[in-house]
């Protein structure tokens, strides 16, 4: 796992909106930093701008001490894992192939991809004998999200970026994911940063909870236990 550094991080959009003004923000090593706030205060700008999916318009992301705004964009693929809201699978791809994307990507073996989508496959709770030949329509909700938790964690990323990874899921099962991400963690331990706009999410799994306001604004930085004594 890697720290991530936020410096003074600004996003203008050609259009002239704001979307962040200025945030600083230091996440520790391995830990989950939440980011909540209304729709439309920035988070996802922010996780774009982590993700290299646009360019800051000023300041700085260092991740382990390396600014990643000026990262090859492949080392960035191999830094970081990335689970979205819709998961966003391939729909004429197999599970086994949608995991391997990135190894795919970063031009791994065919062998070797292929252990390593089974033995995420299996971390995630979808036995590959069982699911890897399958396509995403043949799959429930909660299932297409575990296999985007396993295609972001392919090629061992030092970093997770997720945003609203629960949102597209019923709130039964969401809460279930929820416990499943909790445990998953334990088993590999990765910097994230998780996007939600769910209270009750950021205290459930966030080690520290940034809330945000208008244009990213910082209102606090804390722990879920001092942001529940506040
Ligand atoms: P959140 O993820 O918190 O809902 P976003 O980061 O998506 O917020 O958006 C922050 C602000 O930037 C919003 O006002 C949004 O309308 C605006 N915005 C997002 N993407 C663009 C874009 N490509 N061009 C112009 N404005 C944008
Ligand atoms: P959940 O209760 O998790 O939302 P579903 O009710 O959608 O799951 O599906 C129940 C089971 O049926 C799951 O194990 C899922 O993999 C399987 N399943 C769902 N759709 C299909 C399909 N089109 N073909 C094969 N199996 C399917």
């Amino acid at each position: 796992a890697a720290p991530i550094t936020l410096d003074r991080l600004r996003k203008v959009y050609p259009d002239g909106t704001v979307a962040v003004e200025e945030l600083s923000l230091e996440i520790g090593s391995g830990e989950v930093t939440v980011l909540i706030g209304p729709s439309g205060c920035g988070k996802s700008t922010v996780l774009r701008m982590v993700n290299r999916l646009i360019e800051p318009s000023g300041g700085r992301i260092l991740i382990d001490g390396s600014d990643a705004t000026t990262a090859d964009p492949n080392e960035l693929r191999r830094t970081i894992g990335y689970v979205i809201q819709s998961v966003g699978l391939f729909p004429h791809q197999t599970v086994r192939a949608n995991v391997g994307t990135v190894p795919r990507m970063l031009g791994w073996e065919k062998r070797r991809i292929t252990e390593r989508t089974d033995e995420l496959l299996e971390l995630v709770g979808l036995p590959a004998g069982q699911y890897a030949k399958r396509y995403p329509h043949e799959l429930s909700g909660g299932q297409r999200q575990r296999v985007g938790f396993a295609r972001a964690l392919a090629a061992d990323p030092r970093v997770l970026l997720m945003d609203e990874p629960f949102s597209a899921v019923d709130p039964i099962n969401r809460g279930r994911l929820q416990d499943e991400f909790l445990r998953l963690r334990e088993a590999v331990r990765k910097t994230t940063i998780l996007v939600t706009h769910d209270l009750q999410e950021a205290i459930k799994l966030g080690d520290r909870i940034a809330v945000l306001s208008d244009h990213a604004q910082l209102q606090q930085y804390a722990t879920p236990a001092e942001l529940l004594a506040r």
